[in-house]
């Protein structure tokens, strides 16, 4: 039997694989492509896991975190309050305290109010919160696919307004300007537009110092590397994003080598993607009209819920266990729940394939489990295996149960 069929006999069905060695190998990846000396953030919501953020640690990483949630699995994963930036652009005074109180003092800050919040939680708890503003650039960079600045955003300080800000967001009691941070990227696999939007990030930096004074002791630049997502293929190569970025950095920060500013990244799916595999098995084929159904034990209660919102995956599936050979066809991929949303694939090519037959998804580690609808039609939450190579770390399930107050 196959691995990941020997795993779903062991542990059952549907089951995400998660291998540290992989997340090891992406951390490595990412870190030669980028300069040295760089800080590297771990989006926790890619994949909260706490042996696969704890991995990350292990290399090096720092937490990007923006819930209770996301925080109590940092410190599961053996992060320290002092390795933690928390972001989001709606930070409740609830959070906050829980935040400050486990030693969190770095913030990115998206609105004059959110400051405020910050100090007044900071200011309460006699601490010093440092705050990098989020900044919603005036003018895009490089065109891309998502792009999240130089438009109306909920996300960041639209560029314009910060001078004349400046005053009052220097004075907010219980926090300090410590730097910038802008996201204005996301999964780009062309180097050319990461290096301009990263090269863009940096010179609006660089002015906002210049121009209103603004301290950067830390400069989030943000990320945008991408990753395979629900089908084959290789986490990209970037060879040339090193050089890209030294050169621009060295013109606009000169200090930076030694340290000032403090120049950090942040990924999640370059880190967590490749190491996840989706192992789920036929509970039945059906025909109708002509099409052929073939309906898995996982749907978008398990993968990929954004589907049901109308974004169909490119999944692609892999096949393990007994499958008879035979000549592939047309078929449609869904789960098990009472939704025509419910479609993982639509126009895959499969061979037959029978009940209990286990297929894999591949590329399943980054915005699976956390992209999906868990609580939709009550099934179980899959199980997540962590390994290590083919040895197994630990077996593990979230559950669900209300809590009468
Ligand atoms: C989601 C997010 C990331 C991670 O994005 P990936 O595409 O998974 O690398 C990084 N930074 C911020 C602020 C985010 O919101």
């Amino acid at each position: 039997m196959n691995w990941y069929a020997e795993l779903a006999a062991r542990y059952g069905s549907p089951l995400y694989v998660y291998d540290l060695e992989r997340v090891a190998a992406a951390q490595k990846d990412l870190r030669q492509a980028l300069p040295g000396g760089f800080s590297l953030f771990y989006s926790f919501k890619a994949n909260p896991h706490p042996e696969i953020a704890r991995a990350l640690r292990d290399g090096g990483a720092l937490a990007e975190i923006s819930s209770t949630g996301e925080l109590n699995a940092a410190f599961a994963a053996g992060f320290d309050g002092s390795e933690v930036l928390l972001t989001g652009p709606g930070k409740t005074t609830e959070e906050l305290e829980v935040a400050v109180d486990g030693g969190v003092r770095l913030f990115s800050v998206e609105s004059p109010t959110d400051l405020w919040h910050v100090g007044q939680v900071a200011a309460r708890r006699g601490v010093i919160a440092d705050c990098l503003l989020r900044v919603n650039s005036a003018e895009p960079g490089a065109a891309t696919s998502i792009r999240m600045t130089g438009a109306p955003s909920q996300f960041g300080f639209d560029e314009e307004m910060i001078p004349a800000l400046m005053p009052e967001l220097r004075a907010v009691p219980g926090t300090r300007l410590a730097g910038a941070h802008l996201f204005s990227l996301s999964n780009s696999k062309d180097e050319e537009s990461l290096v301009a939007e990263f090269g863009h990030t940096i010179s609006v930096a660089a002015r906002l110092q210049r121009e209103t004074g603004l301290p950067i002791r830390l400069l989030d630049i943000g990320g945008g590397f991408a990753a395979p997502y629900l089908t084959g293929g290789e986490r990209p190569v970037y060879g040339g994003l090193r050089a890209g970025l030294e050169t621009v950095l060295d013109a606009e920060f000169s200090g930076w080598r030694a340290g000032t500013p403090e120049i950090a990244c942040e990924s999640g799916r370059y880190l967590a993607g490749d190491c996840g595999t989706l192992v789920c098995t036929v509970v039945n084929i059906k025909e109708s009209r002509g099409r052929r159904f073939v309906i898995l034990d996982a749907g978008i209660n398990t993968l990929g819920g954004m589907s049901g919102l109308g974004r169909l995956l490119p999944v692609s599936v892999g096949l393990n266990g007994a499958t008879p050979d035979g000549e592939r066809s047309p078929a449609t991929l869904v789960g098990p729940l009472c939704t025509p949303g419910d479609i993982l694939a639509r126009n895959v090519s499969l061979p037959p394939l029978a009940p209990g037959d286990v297929v894999t998804i591949p590329n399943a580690g980054a915005y699976g489990m956390t992209a999906s609808l868990v609580m939709f039609l009550g099934h179980p939450a899959p199980i997540e295996v962590v390994t290590h190579g083919h040895q197994v770390v630990s077996v593990s399930r979230i559950e669900f149960h209300r809590k009468y107050e």
